[in-house]
Protein backbone atom coordinates (compact mmCIF):
# COMPACT_ATOMS: atom_id res chain seq x y z
CA UNK A 1 0.00 0.00 0.00
CA UNK A 2 1.52 3.35 -0.71
CA UNK A 3 1.69 5.27 2.29
CA UNK A 4 0.46 8.62 1.25
CA UNK A 5 -3.23 7.26 1.33
CA UNK A 6 -2.53 6.25 5.16
CA UNK A 7 -1.99 9.71 5.80
CA UNK A 8 -4.04 11.94 8.61
CA UNK A 9 -5.90 14.27 7.17
CA UNK A 10 -4.60 17.20 9.04
CA UNK A 11 -1.25 16.52 7.94
CA UNK A 12 -2.20 15.71 4.48
CA UNK A 13 -1.69 19.00 2.77
CA UNK A 14 1.42 20.10 4.14
CA UNK A 15 2.69 16.90 3.44
CA UNK A 16 1.38 16.78 -0.22
CA UNK A 17 3.05 20.24 -0.48
CA UNK A 18 6.45 19.49 0.59
CA UNK A 19 6.61 15.95 -1.13
CA UNK A 20 8.52 15.95 -3.78
CA UNK A 21 6.28 13.59 -6.01
CA UNK A 22 7.81 14.80 -9.75
CA UNK A 23 10.74 13.08 -8.70
CA UNK A 24 9.11 9.82 -8.75
CA UNK A 25 10.30 8.05 -11.89
CA UNK A 26 13.77 9.50 -12.23
CA UNK A 27 15.20 8.26 -8.52
CA UNK A 28 13.41 5.17 -9.53
CA UNK A 29 15.39 4.61 -13.20
CA UNK A 30 18.77 6.22 -11.27
CA UNK A 31 18.52 3.35 -8.46
CA UNK A 32 18.02 1.23 -11.18
CA UNK A 33 20.91 2.18 -13.52
CA UNK A 34 23.32 2.35 -10.47
CA UNK A 35 21.83 -1.26 -9.29
CA UNK A 36 22.95 -2.75 -12.46
CA UNK A 37 26.64 -1.30 -12.10
CA UNK A 38 27.95 -4.37 -10.07
CA UNK A 39 30.16 -3.11 -7.50
CA UNK A 40 31.09 -6.48 -4.98
CA UNK A 41 33.53 -5.45 -3.29
CA UNK A 42 35.93 -7.45 -3.30
CA UNK A 43 37.04 -5.88 -5.80
CA UNK A 44 34.77 -2.82 -5.50
CA UNK A 45 35.29 -1.75 -9.24
CA UNK A 46 33.38 1.65 -8.22
CA UNK A 47 34.90 3.50 -11.21
CA UNK A 48 31.76 3.05 -13.45
CA UNK A 49 29.48 4.03 -10.78
CA UNK A 50 31.41 6.87 -9.95
CA UNK A 51 31.61 8.00 -13.24
CA UNK A 52 27.67 7.47 -13.57
CA UNK A 53 26.72 9.72 -10.90
CA UNK A 54 29.74 11.96 -12.21
CA UNK A 55 27.53 11.88 -15.94
CA UNK A 56 23.73 12.87 -13.87
CA UNK A 57 25.02 15.55 -11.85
CA UNK A 58 26.97 16.78 -15.21
CA UNK A 59 23.24 16.90 -16.70
CA UNK A 60 22.30 19.77 -13.78
CA UNK A 61 25.72 21.89 -14.62
CA UNK A 62 28.01 20.37 -11.50
CA UNK A 63 31.68 19.57 -12.41
CA UNK A 64 32.59 16.29 -10.26
CA UNK A 65 36.02 15.14 -9.59
CA UNK A 66 36.91 11.48 -9.56
CA UNK A 67 39.79 10.17 -7.41
CA UNK A 68 40.86 7.04 -7.45
CA UNK A 69 42.30 4.74 -4.64
CA UNK A 70 43.69 2.25 -6.72
CA UNK A 71 42.67 1.69 -10.36
CA UNK A 72 38.58 1.37 -10.39
CA UNK A 73 38.24 2.16 -6.96
CA UNK A 74 36.68 5.66 -7.50
CA UNK A 75 35.30 8.16 -5.59
CA UNK A 76 33.14 10.86 -6.92
CA UNK A 77 32.84 14.06 -5.17
CA UNK A 78 30.72 17.45 -6.24
CA UNK A 79 29.45 20.79 -4.42
CA UNK A 80 27.30 23.25 -4.77
CA UNK A 81 28.78 26.88 -3.55
CA UNK A 82 27.35 28.63 -0.42
CA UNK A 83 28.29 31.91 0.96
CA UNK A 84 30.48 30.93 3.55
CA UNK A 85 28.37 32.42 6.72
CA UNK A 86 27.83 29.12 7.14
CA UNK A 87 29.47 25.68 8.36
CA UNK A 88 29.53 23.39 5.01
CA UNK A 89 28.02 20.11 4.86
CA UNK A 90 28.70 16.54 2.91
CA UNK A 91 26.44 13.99 2.24
CA UNK A 92 28.51 11.43 2.06
CA UNK A 93 27.41 7.60 0.89
CA UNK A 94 29.05 4.47 -0.85
CA UNK A 95 29.09 2.78 -3.87
CA UNK A 96 30.44 -0.38 -3.29
CA UNK A 97 28.24 -3.66 -1.90
CA UNK A 98 28.56 -6.76 -0.21
CA UNK A 99 28.33 -9.81 -2.68
CA UNK A 100 24.98 -11.32 -3.36
CA UNK A 101 24.38 -15.30 -4.57
CA UNK A 102 22.08 -14.52 -7.54
CA UNK A 103 20.15 -18.31 -6.90
CA UNK A 104 19.24 -17.59 -3.40
CA UNK A 105 17.32 -14.66 -4.40
CA UNK A 106 13.52 -14.31 -6.53
CA UNK A 107 14.95 -11.77 -8.92
CA UNK A 108 18.38 -10.78 -10.36
CA UNK A 109 20.30 -8.81 -7.74
CA UNK A 110 22.07 -6.55 -10.28
CA UNK A 111 19.21 -6.13 -12.94
CA UNK A 112 17.91 -3.51 -11.34
CA UNK A 113 14.28 -4.19 -10.86
CA UNK A 114 11.31 -2.19 -10.14
CA UNK A 115 8.26 -4.81 -9.31
CA UNK A 116 5.49 -4.16 -6.61
CA UNK A 117 5.98 -0.31 -5.93
CA UNK A 118 10.09 -1.05 -4.94
CA UNK A 119 13.21 -1.16 -6.30
CA UNK A 120 15.12 -4.92 -5.68
CA UNK A 121 18.82 -5.34 -5.82
CA UNK A 122 21.87 -5.72 -4.04
CA UNK A 123 22.41 -2.08 -2.22
CA UNK A 124 19.33 -1.02 -3.12
CA UNK A 125 19.57 -0.02 0.67
CA UNK A 126 23.06 -0.18 1.28
CA UNK A 127 23.37 2.17 0.01
CA UNK A 128 22.55 2.87 -3.47
CA UNK A 129 19.08 4.40 -2.13
CA UNK A 130 20.89 6.83 0.12
CA UNK A 131 23.47 7.77 -3.13
CA UNK A 132 20.60 8.74 -5.23
CA UNK A 133 18.42 10.47 -2.27
CA UNK A 134 21.84 12.84 -1.74
CA UNK A 135 22.02 12.97 -5.67
CA UNK A 136 18.51 13.82 -5.98
CA UNK A 137 18.19 16.09 -3.51
CA UNK A 138 21.66 18.03 -5.09
CA UNK A 139 20.20 18.67 -8.02
CA UNK A 140 16.52 19.80 -6.39
CA UNK A 141 18.44 22.50 -4.58
CA UNK A 142 20.07 23.89 -7.78
CA UNK A 143 17.11 23.17 -10.14
CA UNK A 144 15.25 25.16 -7.36
CA UNK A 145 17.71 27.83 -7.56
CA UNK A 146 18.07 27.51 -3.51
CA UNK A 147 20.78 30.09 -2.01
CA UNK A 148 22.59 28.20 0.59
CA UNK A 149 24.81 29.65 2.77
CA UNK A 150 27.20 26.71 3.55
CA UNK A 151 28.61 24.40 0.74
CA UNK A 152 26.74 21.28 -0.04
CA UNK A 153 28.99 18.70 -1.05
CA UNK A 154 28.56 15.09 -2.37
CA UNK A 155 31.07 12.81 -2.26
CA UNK A 156 30.14 8.82 -3.23
CA UNK A 157 32.99 6.84 -2.20
CA UNK A 158 34.33 2.89 -2.84
CA UNK A 159 35.52 0.35 -0.40
CA UNK A 160 33.26 1.17 2.99
CA UNK A 161 32.40 -3.16 3.04
CA UNK A 162 36.14 -3.62 3.31
CA UNK A 163 36.53 -0.94 5.80
CA UNK A 164 36.43 2.27 3.94
CA UNK A 165 40.56 2.87 3.70
CA UNK A 166 40.57 2.48 0.00
CA UNK A 167 37.45 5.11 0.38
CA UNK A 168 36.25 8.08 3.13
CA UNK A 169 39.02 7.21 4.50
CA UNK A 170 41.83 7.54 1.84
CA UNK A 171 39.75 10.44 0.28
CA UNK A 172 40.30 12.19 3.70
CA UNK A 173 43.65 12.11 4.32
CA UNK A 174 44.90 12.71 0.32
CA UNK A 175 41.96 15.74 -0.32
CA UNK A 176 40.55 16.76 2.56
CA UNK A 177 40.35 20.01 0.60
CA UNK A 178 37.23 18.36 -1.64
CA UNK A 179 35.63 16.43 0.88
CA UNK A 180 35.79 17.72 4.41
CA UNK A 181 32.90 19.58 6.38
CA UNK A 182 31.79 20.21 9.60
CA UNK A 183 28.55 18.56 8.79
CA UNK A 184 28.36 15.04 7.32
CA UNK A 185 25.13 13.12 6.87
CA UNK A 186 25.76 9.22 5.88
CA UNK A 187 24.08 6.05 6.33
CA UNK A 188 23.71 4.18 9.14
CA UNK A 189 20.03 5.93 10.93
CA UNK A 190 16.80 7.13 9.14
CA UNK A 191 14.50 4.14 9.26
CA UNK A 192 11.56 5.03 11.47
CA UNK A 193 10.59 2.47 14.71
CA UNK A 194 7.06 2.01 14.61
CA UNK A 195 5.89 2.68 18.46
CA UNK A 196 2.37 2.12 19.13
CA UNK A 197 0.62 4.01 16.30
CA UNK A 198 3.51 6.31 15.94
CA UNK A 199 6.60 6.49 14.18
CA UNK A 200 10.19 7.03 15.81
CA UNK A 201 12.50 7.78 13.28
CA UNK A 202 16.36 7.27 14.18
CA UNK A 203 19.69 9.41 14.00
CA UNK A 204 22.89 7.62 13.63
CA UNK A 205 24.56 9.75 16.09
CA UNK A 206 27.47 7.26 17.34
CA UNK A 207 28.75 3.97 16.76
CA UNK A 208 30.94 1.34 18.58
CA UNK A 209 34.26 0.26 18.00
CA UNK A 210 35.84 -2.95 17.01
CA UNK A 211 39.26 -4.89 18.05
CA UNK A 212 39.49 -7.93 15.79
CA UNK A 213 42.31 -10.22 17.97
CA UNK A 214 43.99 -13.00 16.85
CA UNK A 215 44.86 -15.21 20.50
CA UNK A 216 47.59 -17.95 19.98
CA UNK A 217 47.84 -20.65 22.14
CA UNK A 218 51.17 -22.50 22.60
CA UNK A 219 51.53 -26.41 24.05
CA UNK A 220 54.18 -28.84 23.13
CA UNK A 221 53.26 -31.66 20.25
CA UNK A 222 53.17 -35.15 20.93
CA UNK A 223 51.41 -38.36 20.00
CA UNK A 224 47.65 -38.57 20.20
CA UNK A 225 48.19 -42.37 21.47
CA UNK A 226 49.79 -40.97 24.45
CA UNK A 227 48.14 -37.42 24.93
CA UNK A 228 49.59 -36.81 28.92
CA UNK A 229 53.15 -36.82 27.89
CA UNK A 230 52.40 -33.65 25.49
CA UNK A 231 50.87 -29.93 26.20
CA UNK A 232 47.48 -30.05 23.99
CA UNK A 233 46.84 -26.16 22.75
CA UNK A 234 43.54 -26.93 21.97
CA UNK A 235 43.07 -27.60 25.09
CA UNK A 236 44.41 -24.40 26.35
CA UNK A 237 42.83 -22.36 23.72
CA UNK A 238 39.53 -24.17 25.33
CA UNK A 239 40.43 -22.27 28.45
CA UNK A 240 41.33 -19.00 26.62
CA UNK A 241 37.57 -18.97 24.90
CA UNK A 242 35.39 -19.90 28.30
CA UNK A 243 37.85 -17.12 30.31
CA UNK A 244 36.92 -14.43 27.42
CA UNK A 245 33.27 -15.58 26.81
CA UNK A 246 31.92 -15.84 30.47
CA UNK A 247 33.31 -11.94 30.80
CA UNK A 248 30.45 -9.56 31.48
CA UNK A 249 31.56 -6.59 31.15
CA UNK A 250 30.09 -3.39 33.32
CA UNK A 251 27.33 -1.68 31.55
CA UNK A 252 28.09 1.77 30.09
CA UNK A 253 25.29 4.02 29.26
CA UNK A 254 26.79 6.22 26.61
CA UNK A 255 24.98 9.81 26.27
CA UNK A 256 23.06 8.30 23.06
CA UNK A 257 21.48 5.91 24.54
CA UNK A 258 20.25 7.35 27.52
CA UNK A 259 18.77 9.47 25.17
CA UNK A 260 17.25 6.70 22.86
CA UNK A 261 15.88 5.07 26.17
CA UNK A 262 14.50 8.16 27.28
CA UNK A 263 12.66 9.17 23.81
CA UNK A 264 11.13 5.78 23.76
CA UNK A 265 9.97 5.34 27.21
CA UNK A 266 7.47 8.86 25.93
CA UNK A 267 6.77 7.22 22.70
CA UNK A 268 5.79 3.90 23.30
CA UNK A 269 3.63 3.06 26.63
CA UNK A 270 4.23 -0.64 26.60
CA UNK A 271 8.66 0.43 26.93
CA UNK A 272 7.87 3.01 29.32
CA UNK A 273 8.57 0.57 32.49
CA UNK A 274 11.43 -1.10 31.40
CA UNK A 275 13.45 1.72 29.59
CA UNK A 276 13.02 4.13 32.69
CA UNK A 277 14.20 0.95 34.83
CA UNK A 278 17.26 0.32 32.59
CA UNK A 279 17.98 3.78 32.62
CA UNK A 280 17.63 4.02 36.62
CA UNK A 281 18.98 0.87 37.26
CA UNK A 282 22.13 -0.25 34.92
CA UNK A 283 23.26 -2.68 37.50
CA UNK A 284 20.28 -4.64 36.92
CA UNK A 285 20.32 -4.30 32.93
CA UNK A 286 20.35 -8.49 32.66
CA UNK A 287 16.95 -8.63 34.72
CA UNK A 288 15.32 -6.07 32.60
CA UNK A 289 16.28 -7.20 28.81
CA UNK A 290 15.64 -10.64 29.77
CA UNK A 291 12.23 -9.69 30.91
CA UNK A 292 11.53 -7.80 27.76
CA UNK A 293 13.15 -10.82 25.36
CA UNK A 294 9.94 -12.55 26.54
CA UNK A 295 7.71 -9.97 24.37
CA UNK A 296 10.22 -8.11 22.54
CA UNK A 297 12.80 -10.35 21.58
CA UNK A 298 14.13 -8.58 18.55
CA UNK A 299 14.53 -5.01 20.95
CA UNK A 300 16.41 -6.37 23.62
CA UNK A 301 18.63 -8.39 21.96
CA UNK A 302 19.56 -4.82 19.76
CA UNK A 303 19.81 -3.21 23.09
CA UNK A 304 22.17 -5.76 24.88
CA UNK A 305 24.89 -5.18 22.75
CA UNK A 306 25.00 -1.02 23.10
CA UNK A 307 25.10 -0.92 26.57
CA UNK A 308 28.28 -3.16 27.04
CA UNK A 309 31.71 -3.50 25.78
CA UNK A 310 31.38 -7.27 23.76
CA UNK A 311 33.40 -9.87 23.41
CA UNK A 312 33.22 -12.82 20.81
CA UNK A 313 35.39 -15.64 18.79
CA UNK A 314 34.71 -15.68 15.57
CA UNK A 315 37.46 -17.58 14.10
CA UNK A 316 39.41 -20.85 15.07
CA UNK A 317 41.63 -23.42 13.95
CA UNK A 318 44.69 -25.63 15.08
CA UNK A 319 46.35 -29.06 14.85
CA UNK A 320 47.57 -30.39 11.69
CA UNK A 321 47.15 -34.36 11.60
CA UNK A 322 44.16 -36.49 13.15
CA UNK A 323 47.40 -38.45 15.52
CA UNK A 324 49.08 -35.40 16.39
CA UNK A 325 48.78 -33.25 19.83
CA UNK A 326 48.85 -30.04 18.54
CA UNK A 327 51.25 -27.20 19.85
CA UNK A 328 49.31 -24.05 18.40
CA UNK A 329 45.95 -23.41 18.00
CA UNK A 330 44.73 -19.90 17.10
CA UNK A 331 40.88 -18.21 17.82
CA UNK A 332 40.03 -14.46 16.33
CA UNK A 333 38.11 -12.62 19.22
CA UNK A 334 35.91 -10.12 17.70
CA UNK A 335 35.31 -7.29 20.34
CA UNK A 336 33.55 -4.54 20.11
CA UNK A 337 33.61 -1.74 22.49
CA UNK A 338 31.69 1.51 23.47
CA UNK A 339 32.13 4.97 23.01
CA UNK A 340 34.22 6.38 25.45
CA UNK A 341 36.31 2.89 25.91
CA UNK A 342 39.65 2.75 23.54
CA UNK A 343 40.84 -0.03 21.69
CA UNK A 344 44.29 -0.38 23.81
CA UNK A 345 41.70 -0.39 27.03
CA UNK A 346 40.09 -3.60 25.63
CA UNK A 347 43.78 -5.29 24.39
CA UNK A 348 44.99 -4.35 27.97
CA UNK A 349 41.44 -6.00 29.57
CA UNK A 350 41.67 -9.32 27.04
CA UNK A 351 45.32 -9.37 28.37
CA UNK A 352 44.40 -9.23 32.37
CA UNK A 353 41.27 -11.41 31.69
CA UNK A 354 43.84 -14.11 30.68
CA UNK A 355 46.54 -13.66 33.14
CA UNK A 356 45.15 -15.89 35.28
CA UNK A 357 45.40 -18.85 32.28
CA UNK A 358 49.72 -17.63 32.56
CA UNK A 359 50.58 -15.53 29.24
CA UNK A 360 53.95 -17.00 28.62
CA UNK A 361 51.66 -19.81 26.70
CA UNK A 362 49.91 -17.69 24.80
CA UNK A 363 50.68 -14.22 22.41
CA UNK A 364 48.59 -11.59 20.92
CA UNK A 365 48.14 -10.04 17.54
CA UNK A 366 45.92 -7.26 16.78
CA UNK A 367 44.44 -8.03 13.13
CA UNK A 368 42.49 -4.67 12.67
CA UNK A 369 41.49 -1.99 14.76
CA UNK A 370 38.71 1.33 15.19
CA UNK A 371 38.22 3.36 17.39
CA UNK A 372 34.53 3.91 18.73
CA UNK A 373 33.30 7.52 17.82
CA UNK A 374 29.99 9.69 18.86
CA UNK A 375 28.53 13.25 17.80
CA UNK A 376 26.49 15.51 20.28
CA UNK A 377 22.91 15.70 20.02
CA UNK A 378 22.61 18.94 20.40
CA UNK A 379 23.07 20.38 17.76
CA UNK A 380 21.43 22.84 15.44
CA UNK A 381 21.31 20.00 12.37
CA UNK A 382 19.83 17.28 14.82
CA UNK A 383 17.02 20.18 15.35
CA UNK A 384 16.46 20.65 11.86
CA UNK A 385 16.42 17.11 10.82
CA UNK A 386 13.51 17.52 13.89
CA UNK A 387 11.36 19.69 12.88
CA UNK A 388 11.44 18.87 9.27
CA UNK A 389 10.48 15.23 10.14
CA UNK A 390 7.72 16.64 12.33
CA UNK A 391 6.25 19.20 9.50
CA UNK A 392 5.86 15.65 6.79
CA UNK A 393 4.33 14.01 9.87
CA UNK A 394 3.39 15.82 13.20
CA UNK A 395 3.18 13.04 16.09
CA UNK A 396 6.44 11.31 14.88
CA UNK A 397 9.15 11.17 17.52
CA UNK A 398 13.02 11.68 16.31
CA UNK A 399 15.70 9.93 18.88
CA UNK A 400 19.52 9.36 18.46
CA UNK A 401 20.99 5.51 17.79
CA UNK A 402 24.43 4.32 18.41
CA UNK A 403 25.38 1.29 15.55
CA UNK A 404 27.02 -1.47 16.92
CA UNK A 405 28.83 -1.82 13.43
CA UNK A 406 31.33 1.06 11.47
CA UNK A 407 30.49 3.04 8.91
CA UNK A 408 32.62 5.60 7.58
CA UNK A 409 31.58 8.60 9.69
CA UNK A 410 34.10 7.96 12.17
CA UNK A 411 36.95 9.04 9.41
CA UNK A 412 34.46 11.99 9.72
CA UNK A 413 34.59 12.05 13.12
CA UNK A 414 38.13 11.83 13.91
CA UNK A 415 38.56 15.27 12.42
CA UNK A 416 36.21 16.98 14.26
CA UNK A 417 33.14 16.50 11.80
CA UNK A 418 29.70 16.30 13.46
CA UNK A 419 27.77 13.28 11.83
CA UNK A 420 24.43 11.78 11.53
CA UNK A 421 23.30 8.98 9.79
CA UNK A 422 20.25 9.69 8.20
CA UNK A 423 18.56 7.72 5.83
CA UNK A 424 15.27 9.00 5.97
CA UNK A 425 12.60 6.02 5.32
CA UNK A 426 9.33 4.71 6.56
CA UNK A 427 9.13 1.68 8.06
CA UNK A 428 8.18 -1.52 5.63
CA UNK A 429 8.28 -4.15 8.21
CA UNK A 430 7.11 -4.64 12.05
CA UNK A 431 9.19 -4.09 15.03
CA UNK A 432 9.11 -7.95 15.96
CA UNK A 433 9.25 -9.13 12.21
CA UNK A 434 12.90 -10.57 11.79
CA UNK A 435 14.48 -8.52 9.39
CA UNK A 436 16.09 -10.67 5.81
CA UNK A 437 15.06 -9.09 3.26
CA UNK A 438 17.62 -5.65 4.50
CA UNK A 439 21.02 -4.16 4.42
CA UNK A 440 23.00 -7.28 3.32
CA UNK A 441 20.37 -9.48 3.08
CA UNK A 442 18.31 -11.60 0.47
CA UNK A 443 15.79 -9.56 -2.19
CA UNK A 444 17.23 -6.44 -0.48
CA UNK A 445 14.75 -3.30 -1.84
CA UNK A 446 13.89 -0.37 -1.20
CA UNK A 447 9.90 1.22 -1.81
CA UNK A 448 10.15 3.60 -4.80
CA UNK A 449 7.61 5.97 -1.54
CA UNK A 450 10.86 5.86 0.41
CA UNK A 451 12.72 6.81 -2.13
CA UNK A 452 10.91 9.81 -2.54
CA UNK A 453 10.20 10.24 1.16
CA UNK A 454 13.81 10.16 1.91
CA UNK A 455 14.69 12.74 -0.90
CA UNK A 456 12.19 15.24 0.36
CA UNK A 457 12.97 15.24 4.12
CA UNK A 458 17.22 15.49 3.14
CA UNK A 459 15.81 18.63 0.29
CA UNK A 460 13.88 19.77 3.04
CA UNK A 461 16.38 19.53 5.82
CA UNK A 462 19.27 20.95 4.00
CA UNK A 463 17.54 24.01 2.10
CA UNK A 464 16.80 25.04 5.77
CA UNK A 465 20.30 24.28 7.82
CA UNK A 466 21.52 26.58 4.96
CA UNK A 467 19.48 29.02 5.06
ZN1 LIG B 1 26.77 0.67 4.02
Amino acid sequence: MRFTSLLRVEGRNKMQRLLLTEIEEEVTSILSDLIKIDTSNPPGNETVAAEYVAKSLSRDGFECTIRESAPGRGNVSTRLRGTSEKPSLLLLSHLDVVAAKACEWSVDPFGGVVKDGFVWGRGALDMKGMTVVELMTLKMLKRNNVKVKGDVILAATADEEQGGLAGAGWLLDNYPEEVYAEYVLNEGGGLAIPAGSKNVYTINTAEKGLLWLRVKARGLPGHGATPNVAENAILHMNKIIDQLNSYCAPVVMVPTVQRFLTDMSKQDASLREPFLRLLAEPEKADEVLNELSKTERLLAEEIRPRIRMTIAPTMICGGVKENIIPSECETVFDCRILPGQTVSEALTLTQRLLEPLGLEKSSFEVIHANNPSESPVQTALFETITTVLRDFEPDCGVTPVLMTGGTDSRFFRAKGSICYGFHPMRPETARTEKVVKREHGIDERISIDNLVFGTSILYETVKRFMR
